[in-house]
């Protein structure tokens, strides 16, 4: 279970690679050519999204069969309750059970496509802590449970009238009934703003959370995804990124260059407030991960990347 990884008390740092399902068969296959090269890098796991709504299920349960058993990398599913009445979510769950995966990703899910709010669809879960619940009571202990966590706190808290630091208190405190109810390790949303989400991990601390908190890195890739990702969730951008980010805009070479550096920053600062593990969103886009990797470590081994990459990279000191 990726529990052991995540709070295993040495200096080693530990990184994992998210990927989502693609549209196609061949950009499915292209993916497992990806993974295979990363998976080389030794991840202590790799996860498959769940598609908004339930719109990958099939898929999102073949994948990670084959990552599983195939790639032979510690696997994680995600799941969300969005259009799964019970029975549909004990399938996911038996199916993966049935295939020696033991991690999952407990969460709501977002509204279905056109609409604005979650609505609990019949004999199905109202939120993850739910689904948290049902997870252990029919389970027991098989499944190691991680479940998302909100530096900046989750939109719909933030949206539902309460001042900022009380929907903020709010969110912590519903986080901690998802621990208490048996998730063993939080992944955050995405940030930009590395003292954000440090404060965060104080915050869970005060509060009595003493599970791994996995901060989730995104690379910036390109510009319009960018601003479309953060405008979804309502990231806060640092006035630096943004500065740094306009006048190369479209350019997508110093972009993807530029998220590199920061995604580099970003986890140095966060290894050097002795947090180890670091999770990414690589948008199943290979080298801005690895290359954050390499970079973070100076001293590492992989000097074939570090030449590689010292390209792009010098192009936007
Ligand atoms: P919940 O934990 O149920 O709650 C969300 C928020 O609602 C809480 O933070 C809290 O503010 C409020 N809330 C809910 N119930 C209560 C309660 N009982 N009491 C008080 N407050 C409550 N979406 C996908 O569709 N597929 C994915 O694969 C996927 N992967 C993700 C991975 C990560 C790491 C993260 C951070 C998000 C991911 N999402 C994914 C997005 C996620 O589904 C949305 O953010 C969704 O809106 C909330 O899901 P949740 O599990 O955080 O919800």
């Amino acid at each position: 279970k990726i529990q052991a990884a995540a709070s295993a008390n040495d200096d080693r740092v530990v990184f994992s690679f998210e990927f989502f399902p693609p549209k196609t068969e061949d950009g499915v296959e292209n993916l497992f050519d990806k993974m295979e090269r990363m998976v080389a890098h030794n991840p202590a796991f790799c996860d498959i999204t769940w598609g908004a709504g339930g719109s990958t299920a099939d898929l999102t349960l073949e994948i990670v069969k084959r990552m599983q058993n195939m790639v032979c990398v510690e696997s994680m599913m995600h799941l969300t309750c969005t259009n799964m009445p019970v029975e549909k979510i004990d399938h996911a769950l038996t199916t993966i059970k049935s295939n020696g995966i033991q991690n999952v990703l407990a969460l709501r899910g977002d509204p279905p496509h056109g609409q604005d709010k979650f609505v609990q669809v019949e004999g199905g879960f109202a939120c993850a802590l739910d689904l948290v619940k049902h997870m252990r009571a029919q389970y027991g202990d098989y499944f190691g449970i991680t479940v998302a966590g909100y530096p900046e706190g989750h939109p719909d808290i933030i949206e539902n009238g309460l001042a900022p630091e009380a929907a903020y208190q709010s969110d912590l405190a519903y986080l901690k009934k998802k621990v208490d109810a048996g998730a063993d390790v939080i992944i955050t949303q995405l940030f930009y703003d590395t003292d954000i989400f440090l404060k965060f991990v104080n915050d869970c601390r005060q509060i009595g959370i003493t599970c791994p908190i996995v901060p989730g890195i995104m690379p910036i890739n390109n510009y319009k995804g960018f601003i479309r990702m953060t405008g979804f969730c309502k990231t806060k951008i640092p006035s630096e990124v943004m500065e740094a980010l306009e006048p190369i805009k479209d350019n997508e070479e110093a972009v993807r260059a530029y998220g590199i550096h920061l995604g580099t920053e970003m986890c140095k600062k966060i290894l050097a407030s002795g947090i180890r593990t670091l999770h990414l969103y690589t948008l199943n886009m290979e080298k801005s991960a690895l290359a954050i990797l390499v970079f973070m470590r100076p001293r590492s081994r992989d000097k074939k990347l570090q030449e590689e990459w010292a390209v792009p990279l010098k192009s936007v000191e």
